[in-house]
């Protein structure tokens, strides 16, 4: 995991690429469980870091493959990201929080640092987290699954529905007869 302290960063400012194995991330993917996905290339990041008074300023960008799980058929799919973000991050001081200061884990962890130092890391771990759909497709046109055979419906469709209709149809026939 890639750290930087504070005073490391010149006054005209640092820039640094640097790339990450999936499997040096995922000590720090564990903690975040939430989201099903696993990296397929390893993590490339890039950020020009500057400090402004107290605070610091990130302009990077990241790239990687992930591993996602489409959410209509469940099929395992490469999905590459590219994405670029702009930090301002604040000093997080131990004391002197108001409750209207009081912000959720999530913003804490990308708008403060604690400790004089940044977790570069992290912090591009972050805006890859942003970067993945609530509700992956493997294709915009995926059809998922048969909800009564769980057939995938992109590779072939099933008789399913033509059932369905059939049986609609006979019930209207007899509906007719009486
Ligand atoms: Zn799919
Ligand atoms: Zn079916």
């Amino acid at each position: 995991m890639l750290t930087l302290k504070l005073d490391e960063i010149p006054d005209e400012g640092l820039e640094l690429k640097w790339k990450e194995e999936p499997t040096a991330l995922s000590g720090y993917l564990e903690s975040l469980s939430e989201i099903d996905f696993e990296f397929e290339s390893p993590l490339q990041s890039e950020a020009k870091i500057r400090r402004v008074g107290q605070s610091v300023l990130i302009k990077g960008e990241v790239q990687a493959v992930l591993q996602l799980r489409c959410s209509r058929c469940l099929k395992e799919f490469s999905y590459p990201l590219a994405s670029s973000f702009d930090l301002t991050l604040h000093p997080l001081k131990g004391t002197g929080f108001t409750e209207e200061t009081e912000l959720s884990a999530n913003e804490l962890e990308s708008n403060f640092f604690e400790g004089g130092e940044l977790h570069l890391s992290e912090i591009a771990c972050e805006q890859v987290f942003l970067e993945i759909p609530i509700q992956p497709l493997c294709q915009e046109a995926c059809k998922g699954l048969c909800p009564n055979c769980g057939k995938d419906l992109s590779l072939s469709a099933c008789d399913c529905m033509e059932k369905e209709l059939e049986t609609g149809f006979s019930v209207l026939q007899k509906l007719k007869l009486h």
